[in-house]
């Protein structure tokens, strides 16, 4: 698709074989033949009227943050741009804050933490955009974007139109939502509404490293300021900055798996670590089945897993795609070997 071939009016910004280097955590280098930023919201519909939606099932990306560039996307890529925070409705004791799907996700923690607007503190640091965490339901620090969810409009590719979806029509789960299921691809999500509140916050600091910290600090009596400031400690000392090395967090989901063969798998192994998950299920810590199979801090050509975290696939420089995804396999393989365990990537693979 030419720029030329579109109206001027509401025209989006298209350009071709952009580098997509700079918009992956990874590092990882692609080329998008075709790159569309939308910076309206017109230009989607633009885009539909044009009939872009009928040919092409395009990459949504964010912030890049949670995508894996195998190989150059064969599909033309839509940034979304989108930005604008602002407060849709008000009372005493608490606040509807709207935020545009471009807007980073942790200058509205910042916003909301300013303010003295409670709910996203534990969300504090983490990458990327307001409309990609939804998607996944981020969480942190015993926090997820459902527990404040209030709405999100989103653009149907397939109907043209602009609509609105409650916390109930979102189906969120475990890093999961609708929008990676049934409405997987047909769905741009360009603003969240929140419900925060005011005061009489619902604060969580019952999570492990949180407690901790709060403690060393001598602080009894946690306010959203102090959380926000731990959450925002703990995760520096703990996760690689993007910045300074390629990555894109949490490479897998903590697995759920049936209690029997739980409780099979800890027979040998006493020290499993683990949480209780839906009746008759429990979680066991990704990281940790991957550090048992020796995986931590290995270093496999140019890529390799965080010597802090092996459940991070880090990127040492320049490696591609392709050489990230294949040790994703291999650990697959090995913590399929020595636990009968499938690990499923959290991380979005494109290409
Ligand atoms: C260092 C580090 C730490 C992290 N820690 C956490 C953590 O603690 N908890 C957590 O949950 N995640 C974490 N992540 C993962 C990541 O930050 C989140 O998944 C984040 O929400 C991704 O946002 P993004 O804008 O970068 O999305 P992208 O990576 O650009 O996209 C992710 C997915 O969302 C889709 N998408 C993006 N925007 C839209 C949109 N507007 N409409 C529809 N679909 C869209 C994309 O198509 C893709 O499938 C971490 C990542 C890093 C690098």
């Amino acid at each position: 698709m030419k720029a030329s071939e579109l109206p001027e009016k509401g025209k989006p910004k298209i350009k071709h074989r952009v580098s997509l280097r700079p918009f992956n955590t990874l590092s990882v280098e692609a080329t998008a033949e075709t790159f569309i930023e939308i910076l309206e919201k017109e230009d989607l519909q633009t885009l539909y009227r044009e009939g872009f939606f009928r040919k092409f099932d395009p990459f949504i990306l964010g912030g890049g943050s949670n995508v894996l560039f195998r190989d150059n996307p064969s599909r033309p890529v839509l940034k979304i741009s989108l930005k604008g925070i602002d407060i849709v409705a008000e009372n005493d004791s608490s606040v509807q804050v709207r935020a545009g799907a471009g807007d980073v996700w942790h200058d509205l923690v910042e916003f909301a933490v300013q303010r003295g607007y409670g709910g996203i503190e534990n969300l504090a640091l983490i990458p990327g955009t307001v409309g990609a965490a939804p998607i996944q339901n981020i969480g942190a620090y015993g926090s997820e974007i459902e527990q404040v969810f209030s709405s999100l409009e989103f653009f149907d590719v397939q109907e043209g139109t602009f609509r609105s979806f409650t916390r109930e029509e979102c189906h969120f789960g475990y890093r999961d939502s609708i929008f990676k299921r049934d409405l997987r691809g047909r769905a741009i999500v360009t603003s969240v509404t929140l419900n925060l509140t005011k005061k009489d916050h619902n604060l969580i600091t019952d999570y492990y490293s949180l407690t901790q910290r709060l403690r060393e600090k001598g602080i009894e009596d946690p306010g959203i300021r102090d959380i926000f400031d731990a959450v925002v400690f703990i995760r520096k000392s703990k996760l690689p900055d993007p910045k300074e090395i390629g990555n894109a967090g949490s490479f897998f989901k903590n697995p759920v798996i049936p209690r029997d063969q739980f409780k099979q798998i800890q027979r040998n192994h006493p020290d499993i670590p683990f949480f209780e998950a839906a009746e008759g299920y429990i979680k066991v810590p990704a990281g940790w089945l991957i550090e048992q199979c020796e995986w931590k801090g290995k270093k496999v050509g140019k890529t390799g897993t965080y010597e802090h975290q092996a459940l991070v696939i880090v990127n040492h420089g320049s490696a591609s795609g392709k050489e990230i995804y294949q040790l994703a396999e291999r650990i697959q393989s090995s913590v399929f070997e020595k636990f009968g365990i499938a690990l499923t990537p959290e991380v979005n693979i494109v290409g």
